[in-house]
């Protein structure tokens, strides 16, 4: 009988403490986001693949297309090809075309930019089944053309 006693009191101590940890989770803020639903906090120095810069009168891209961030990249990871648009003083890119499988995220493209035409995207969420969209990724999509009508998507 005593044995008996002892087992219920056992059982009932474990539900007891199983449900105070139960419990305490409960009650604790969750550290844990659901990602894709939620965004993620971004740290303020997170480096996304780099993208232009808009001038936001024009919505066209602030790139003179003087391939000084082709130079200065490490891994080639940028193609930058440019033209004058009709009655300009300054080129324009008509190509623009990053290799994020390649970049390092070492910033140097950006730093050596003479307009300031590049910046760090806050985009953390690229995945997908190949990594060829990834290889050839156009940095003008989204923005005006000087040389056409519509906008750069390709
Ligand atoms: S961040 Fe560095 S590796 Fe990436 S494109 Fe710019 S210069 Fe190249
Ligand atoms: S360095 Fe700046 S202005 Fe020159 S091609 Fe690169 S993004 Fe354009």
């Amino acid at each position: 009988m005593n044995n008996y006693l002892k087992e219920i009191f056992n059982g009932l101590k474990s539900l007891v403490i199983g449900l105070k940890v139960t419990m305490t989770t409960m009650l604790t803020k969750s550290t844990t986001i659901e990602w894709p639903r939620e965004a993620a906090p971004i740290p303020e120095r997170f480096r996304g693949h780099i993208m232009l810069r808009k001038n936001e009168e024009t919505g066209l891209s602030k790139c003179i297309a003087c391939g000084s961030c082709v130079r200065a990249c490490p891994s080639n990871c940028i193609q930058v090809k440019g033209a004058k648009p009709e009655g300009a003083k300054k080129k324009a890119p008509i190509l623009f075309q990053l290799d994020f499988t390649k970049c390092s995220l070492c910033g140097l493209c950006v730093e050596s930019c003479p307009v300031d035409a590049i910046t760090f995207s806050r985009n953390y969420a690229l995945a997908g089944p190949s990594s060829e969209p990834f290889a050839t990724m156009n940095l003008l999509a989204g923005l005006a053309s000087p040389f056409r009508e519509e906008s750069n998507e390709l």
